[in-house]
């Protein structure tokens, strides 16, 4: 399913302006083939670590709706203090059926959660749960969408990470990270495919939590790559290439970009490191470093060349092998 636009650390959506549309095979991104340890990468990457917010440690539906509603127009670090305010007045969906409109209004003012129609329709849709549904969420996306103010993207939200039942996710951010690993065309209905098809069977509430967890803190707008330990790396088309340009990044983030970020982590690695041998660097510069590769010692010999004429690196290519360190 597709949502709008997204920030690094927000969930800026707009829940309802895009329905997903049927893809076609003409669409299908050549995604990696060895998709299962694509997919095992991501989720152990996840799950070793990741931010902490209180609504990722919880399956309560009541809990992750309200988180998702206030997500929408709210930086994530600002909602938790709001989410756990709200939860402390009405904890749990009977409350809030019971609540006052008035009172629930006026918490989302008083908390700047930006549009009011959003706790109407939150305080509608608790009373819906509890008079057509006694109580008990819908555990389907499309069931979820017949609660009010709640459209395709909030849904199915809802339903991965209550329910573990829900699709792919595909938000600004999650079109980015595809754009760039594994060049998916700027098409909603090519981002669809290969998010569904990416996505492991019966796994959305790791997976959409994972895939949107990558495009927040590694693949931003600048992707911080090696900073972050992206488990995509060695499949990923922009990081092979040096352009992380992107649908909503149309100009090459600028501290990044090709040889001169690979020059950067040579002098970096050479400056913890000292003296190193050719496949002692290599590896260390890219994941995908195979000495006779196309990213191997002779793309690794013209770096260091650059380097050398630019007086930052001394070559010793006397003995057996070629050895770097940085110039004194
Ligand atoms: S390697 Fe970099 S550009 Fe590629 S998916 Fe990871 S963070 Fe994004």
């Amino acid at each position: 399913m597709t949502a709008g636009n997204g920030e690094s650390d927000e969930r800026a959506v707009v829940d309802d302006t895009e329905g997903a549309g049927d893809a076609s095979d003409d669409d299908a991104p050549a995604l990696p083939e060895d998709d299962g340890a694509v997919q095992d990468a991501l989720v152990e990457w996840y799950e070793r670590d990741h931010r902490d917010y209180p609504w990722r440690r919880t399956e309560d539906a009541y809990e992750i709706l309200v988180s998702e509603v206030m997500s929408q127009q709210t930086q994530l670090d600002r909602v938790v203090a709001a989410w756990e305010d709200f939860l402390d007045e009405w904890p749990d969906v009977e409350a809030l059926a019971a609540a006052d409109r008035g009172d629930v209004v006026g918490f989302w003012t008083s908390h700047s959660l930006g549009y009011n129609n959003r706790a109407k329709y939150l305080h509608e849709a608790a009373g819906q749960v509890v008079e057509e549904h006694d109580g008990a969420f819908p555990e389907t996306p499309e069931g979820l969408q017949e609660l009010m103010g709640v459209g395709p993207y909030t849904a199915n939200a809802v339903a991965s990470f209550a329910f573990n039942n829900g699709d792919a996710v595909v938000d600004t951010n999650v079109k980015r990270v595809l754009y760039r690993a594994f060049d998916v065309p700027d098409d909603d209905d090519a981002f669809e495919t290969a998010a569904s098809d990416l996505m492991p069977a019966g796994e959305s509430r790791v997976w959409n939590n994972a895939i949107m967890e990558l495009g927040g803190v590694a693949c931003e707008k600048t992707p911080s790559c090696d900073e972050a330990g992206c488990p995509w790396r060695r499949w990923c088309h922009a990081y092979e290439s040096g352009d992380f340009t992107a649908p909503d990044v149309p100009t090459q983030p600028s501290f990044e970009g090709s040889r001169r970020q690979f020059r950067g982590r040579v002098v970096n690695v050479l400056g913890e490191h000292g003296e190193l041998a050719l496949d002692e660097l290599g590896p260390r510069i890219r994941v995908d470093y195979a000495p006779d590769g196309e990213y191997g010692r002779d793309w690794l010999r013209g770096l260091l060349a650059d380097l050398d004429d630019d007086g930052l690196v001394d070559i010793d290519d006397g003995g057996a092998e070629m050895t770097a360190r940085l110039r004194a």
